[in-house]
């Protein structure tokens, strides 16, 4: 069969990562050989998983291990593994393309400025292509576990790859890397020793270096949480995060426990330092791997974790499952479901020691998960109370976050509901017009700027038997609160105001539900709202957008009876002065407020019109 090589060209996006790869002046390339390992122990662990039920995979029974062997006089470095291998066609797809969970949120990351980017390398280590980093030349040999065809990747990492028939091989992968001049470090074993501690103590196979004809175990070979506690340093800690979760951040929160309840399993897991780019994919899917008795089962047990909980990394290991256990048995099984609560209580109690300790830390976690944790409130009806006391919010009132119970606390006396503001950012929400007599009266209101918060509020209802309430819908009467400062606009309104009103309402006729004297403004002259029985103004355009919705509902304008400029129409009405002047005014006004909400007039060109006209008018008075 020799010389049936095949050339394949990378997919651009390979092709572009390699470029990068190739030519990174980058200072921390010895973490090539933790992503081979990393790979190699991945293939190991796969390949005990699939013995389980098809005992003859494992072949001759030898024990799995991986194998780093440094050739000086060749210039080459090879790891090897007797893992589960990989065919003719899956060495095509996995090195040709960008297959790698790692390499897709690192792809994911790139902005096109190679500085920059050469940077990320180090901070996700690029899987597979890190290896072009120090060779000039890799040549991967793989046989498939269960298959006697053994064959051969090659490439220069300069845009294609062959393939080729390999004569006889053991089970499993040989990536050989014919190292670049300059890159002869890598042949010394004391270095390659020191590497090899540093980045992959943790792995649980055996990692052996041969070099000068001598052959030495160089890690310590147990996996990592099956170790006690005190034997394990925050590097070693760091360096099993950036394996599992293919991470190159600090872990922000680790927690390793040995539970040995009626239900016994290890937990290491991490609270990421950093938002993995695919947080709000649709897939909802956590990355927590399990394992039964150190064996690898899968790294797909979604009833492992609650979604609200998918940003969590790590493994869990559990001793009352049987090695076989199939995906449709860990379903529905109850010892998942109790690992589940364990683990969810435990997340919880942790995170809200968290609150109390560290404020600031948990303030950078709250804006990178919260979105993602708040998702519990609606889901998860038994966690909610611990959720409430977990959840953060900006408010009108204070720069950084607030918890409820800050809130309440804060609250003057005779305010009976929580009043919140929903829409897309919490700068713009910030100068809503329709906040303004809350803040003018010292009442502080939450700004609800995440999806989710549009269906926990309303399915929770209240907190402390004080309902949400949202300031953009239905009547509001800030009367009642006591608050110390400012003065709330009066709900007597001037009878020349209600004839403009009643003008503004024959004006806009269909295209308001209604027009009426407002409460809530102090500085402008108009704003929007929705009717108490409506969808308030935020989750209807969201809806729409979703396209859940066709069209939306028709809202009120509140004129704000104190305004200059309302009163100056006012004025002109009550005379019965330039009718078409303030009819004109009402469809401007009506435009402008819904150009706050992030709207677009409906008519953009009359509106134009309309305020050319004004403001000529204007002018020339
Ligand atoms: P990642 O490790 O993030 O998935 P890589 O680029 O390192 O990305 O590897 C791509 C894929 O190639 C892996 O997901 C795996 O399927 C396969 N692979 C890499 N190395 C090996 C190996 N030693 N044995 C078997 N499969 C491997």
């Amino acid at each position: 069969m020799v010389g049936d090589v095949e050339n394949h060209v990378f997919k651009t996006e390979v092709a572009r990562l390699l470029d990068l790869v190739v030519n990174a002046l980058y200072s921390r390339k010895e973490i090539f050989l933790r992503e081979l390992i990393s790979n190699a122990s991945d293939a190991c662990d796969k390949l005990r998983y699939a013995a389980q039920t098809e005992a003859a995979l494992q072949g001759d029974g030898s024990d799995l291990d991986i194998r780093v062997k440094l050739d000086g006089p060749g210039r080459t470095l090879t790891v090897e593994d007797n893992g589960i291998g990989m065919s003719r066609q899956e060495l095509i797809d996995n090195l040709g393309t960008i297959a790698g969970s790692g390499t897709t949120a690192f792809m994911a990351r790139l902005s096109g400025d190679a500085a920059k980017d050469v940077a990320l390398i180090g901070q996700f280590g690029v899987g597979f292509y890190s290896a072009f980093m120090v060779a000039d030349e890799v040549r991967v040999t793989s046989r498939r576990a269960g298959t006697d065809e053994a064959w051969t990747w090659t490439s220069d990492g300069k845009g294609s790859f062959a393939i080729e028939p390999a004569g006889a091989h053991p089970r499993g992968t040989s990536v050989a890397l014919r190292l670049k001049a300059g890159e002869d470090e890598y042949l010394d074993p004391a270095r390659i020793e020191s590497v090899v501690k540093t980045y992959s103590d943790h792995i649980g196979l055996p990692i052996i270096l041969l070099a000068d004809g001598k052959k030495d175990r160089i890690n310590a070979g147990s996996a990592l949480w099956a170790r006690p506690k005190d034997t394990i340093t925050p590097e070693q800690y760091r360096e099993f995060y950036h394996h599992v979760g293919h991470a190159g951040d600090e872990p922000w929160l680790t927690l390793h426990n040995r539970n040995e309840g009626a239900i016994e399993y290890t937990n290491l897991l991490f609270v990421p330092g950093a938002r993995p780019f695919d947080l709000f994919s649709p897939e909802r899917k956590h990355r927590v791997k399990l394992y039964v008795k150190r064996v690898f089962i899968t790294d797909d047990c979604q009833d492992l974790l609650p979604a609200w909980l998918r940003f969590m990394v790590g493994i869990v290991d559990c001793e009352d499952l049987p090695l076989n256990v199939s995906r449709e048995i860990l379903q529905t099984n109850p010892v998942v479901a109790k690992i589940r609560g364990g683990i969810v209580k435990r997340v919880l109690t942790e995170l809200g020691r968290k609150a109390k300790d560290d404020a600031n830390g948990y303030a950078t976690f709250w804006e990178g998960f919260g979105g993602v944790l708040k998702e519990g409130l609606y889901e998860d009806r038994e966690r909610r109370d611990d959720l409430l006391g977990l959840v953060r919010f900006r408010s009108t009132a204070i720069d950084s976050w607030t918890s409820l119970e800050d809130l309440v606390g804060r609250m003057p006396p005779g305010q009976e509901a929580i009043y919140t503001i929903s829409g897309d950012d919490p700068k713009s929400l910030a100068a809503s017009p329709q906040l303004e007599a809350f803040r003018a009266k010292g009442v502080e209101v939450l700004l609800l700027t995440d999806p989710i918060d549009e269906f926990w509020v309303p399915t929770i209802g209240t907190y402390k038997d004080k309902p949400f309430v949202s300031v953009t819908r239905g009547e509001i009467d800030l009367a009642k609160i006591g608050g110390t400062e400012g003065e709330v606009p009066t709900p007597t309104v001037a009878g020349p105001v209600k004839s403009l009103i009643a003008v503004f309402k024959l004006a806009l006729g269909d295209k308001v539900k209604d027009v009426r004297a407002s409460t809530r403004l102090t500085d402008s002259p108009v704003c929007l709202v929705a009717d108490r029985g409506d969808l308030d103004l935020h989750f209807e355009r969201m809806l729409k957008t979703h396209k859940r919705l066709e069209t939306t509902s028709r809202r009120i304008l509140e004129v704000n009876p104190t305004h200059p400029l309302v009163t100056a129409l006012a004025a002109r009405v009550h005379r019965g002065d330039a009718a078409d002047q303030v009819e004109e005014m009402a469809h401007i006004l009506l435009d402008q407020a819904l150009i706050l909400e992030g709207e677009t007039p409906a008519d953009g060109p009359a509106f134009v019109r309309r305020l050319a006209l004004a403001l000529t008018r204007g002018l020339a008075a």
